[in-house]
């Protein structure tokens, strides 16, 4: 059924900072649950993003009583304004295995709001409103619907952090807590986080009606996201296929963006693939400090599937599964086949992007360098991954390495203590590529790497020192670390602390998938 036979936009929702259509019910009862959210009891607005809020043109709150009235809204707590709440049904593979039916067992979508600007809204119009933990949902099997405040302030951190470093990420409006009691490992205390997102739609809403023999539902769902998010493909004689061949597009880049600064998401299950090719749920990521590839957070990833150097093998493998799932739609086997192996062209053009812009190269000079980029850019990986030198700081300092090659500094030479000989036999041939710039433009190079290259990312134990406070009520270093974050390349007087590698007795960078 095309889309515009489709029930019409309901009317506007009101609420009282927002307003907001429910677009997603168009689709028909069968893709969602009418859920109103249960909130929180007495709720504190923690942490707001004014750049996320800009977005749609909401003001931050202005004093006590407005902040408050932002808590019991973006709480939940006023049910009856979010009559129109839904919760959506998906599927998914997780670690590899056919998971069936899963949904969003504790987001509530309270609709979509008008960005004030699209184009300061990476070009999307309406961004979908989302409640993170305001309670059970018809989707929630075993769990409680919440979400305990130190994954949802990992979450809105590192949302907003992602976005500052150039990545594809959901945004988080804000983050209100309450010292309602939740059941972990431990007691713990429950939060929500408001999300916005052009939509949160996953591979897992393809799989769901795909393997349920739902091929009618498949085709509403296509032609939805289509038009919804990709709508210059909105006339392709095969819908299905131009829309995969869209989000292997979207995917690549997001995917070398995380290899780049050195972003490990932890759970990279296709309920947790975004359809837009965004960074989609926050659990147990990390971000790499001494570069190891088969780093990841996840104490439940024992085999290492969602290691930082597997990402963009298993992106590759979830785009088969949304391919398998489109398949019916789409008719033609090796056509979907061919447009996920797009997707190493796409990916590796984009890291080599990536990389030569963190090491001062540009592809432009290639053709006259003494050697090809793709080998200088391994044996530096090699070099960091012997060394176990700090992803951060060693792509950091080589901006003055590039500056000076004659001179490197020695917090950078002494990154590669265990392998001195090995560094100068890098740097050699990085000097050697470099030796037709004069020093304008060595400089020149310099200042775009410090535009390549973070400063501040949201390490591990940075994130766990905040949390401990804030656990106390102490937000003062979640709130600092947001707004340090939200300028991840300017070094910021005062925040060494935050740019420093952790120290020898931080403990190893992991984390379970409780949240
Ligand atoms: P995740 O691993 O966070 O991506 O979640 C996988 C699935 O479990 C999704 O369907 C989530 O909505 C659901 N889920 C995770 N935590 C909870 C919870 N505390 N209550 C209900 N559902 C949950
Ligand atoms: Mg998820």
């Amino acid at each position: 059924m095309p889309l515009d036979t489709l029930t019409p936009p309901q009317a506007d929702v009101a609420h009282p900072v927002l307003a907001m259509r429910q677009d997603f019910t168009r689709l028909g009862s069968e893709f969602h649950s009418a859920t109103p959210p249960q909130g929180l009891p007495h709720p504190r607005l923690r942490m707001l993003s004014a750049d996320a809020a800009a977005l749609l043109g909401l003001q931050p709150p202005d004093g006590d009583d407005a902040r408050q009235r932002w808590a019991e809204l973006f709480s939940g707590n006023r049910a009856a304004l979010d009559a129109s709440a839904i919760s959506t049904v998906y599927a998914g593979h997780q670690f590899g295995n056919w998971a069936g039916q899963l949904g969003d067992g504790r987001a509530h979508l309270l609709g979509e709001a008008r960005a004030d600007d699209p184009r300061q809204a990476m070009g999307h119009a309406w961004w979908e409103v989302q409640l993170k933990g305001a309670g059970a949902t018809p989707y929630s099997r075993r769990g409680d619907g919440r979400a305990v405040l130190r994954s949802s302030i990992r979450e809105f951190l590192c949302s907003e952090a992602m976005h500052a470093l150039g990545v594809p990420t959901t945004r988080a409006l804000c983050l209100v807590d309450s010292d309602l009691p939740v059941r972990r490992e431990s007691l713990e205390t429950a939060a929500v986080v408001t999300r916005l997102s052009p939509s949160f739609l996953r591979f897992g809403h393809f799989e769901h009606f795909s393997h349920g023999g739902r091929h009618e539902a498949l085709r509403r769902l296509v032609d939805y996201t289509v038009a919804r998010l990709y709508p210059a493909v909105a006339e392709s004689a095969n819908p299905a296929l131009a829309l995969l061949r869209e989000v292997v597009a979207a995917t690549a880049p997001t995917i070398a963006r995380w290899q780049c600064v050195g972003f490990v998401h932890g759970v990279m299950n296709t309920d947790n693939m975004s359809m837009l090719g965004w960074t989609i749920d926050y659990g147990p990521f990390g971000f790499l400090d001494a570069f190891d590839p088969g780093y990841t957070p996840n104490t439940s990833d024992s085999w290492g599937r969602y290691a930082w150097a597997r990402q963009p093998a298993v992106a590759r493998w979830n785009l088969l599964a949304l391919a398998q799932a489109l398949l019916p739609l789409i008719g033609d086997e090796q056509a979907a086949r061919d447009a996920v192996e797009d997707f190493a062209d796409a990916f590796m053009a984009a890291m080599d992007r990536g990389m030569q812009a963190k090491l001062g190269l540009r592809a432009d000079d290639d053709a006259a360098a003494p050697e090809p980029d793709r080998d200088l850019v391994r044996d530096w990986l090699d070099l960091l991954a012997a060394s176990r030198a700090d992803w951060t700081l060693s792509h950091r300092l080589l901006a003055r390495v590039v500056e000076q090659p004659e001179a490197p500094p020695p917090q950078w030479l002494r990154l590669f203590d265990a392998w001195p000989q090995r560094a100068a036999d890098w740097l050699a041939r990085l000097r050697a590529r470099l030796h037709g710039l004069d020093a304008a433009a060595r400089a020149d190079r310099a200042r775009d790497m410090l535009r390549s290259n973070p400063c501040y990312v949201l390490r591990h134990h940075l994130g766990q020192q905040a949390i401990a406070l804030a656990r106390q009520g102490d937000f003062s270093e979640a709130l600092r670390l947001h707004r340090v974050l939200r300028k991840p390349f300017d070094e910021q007087p005062g925040c060494e602390d935050l740019a420093a590698a952790p120290p020898p007795d931080a403990g190893p960078p992991v984390l379970s998938c409780s949240s």
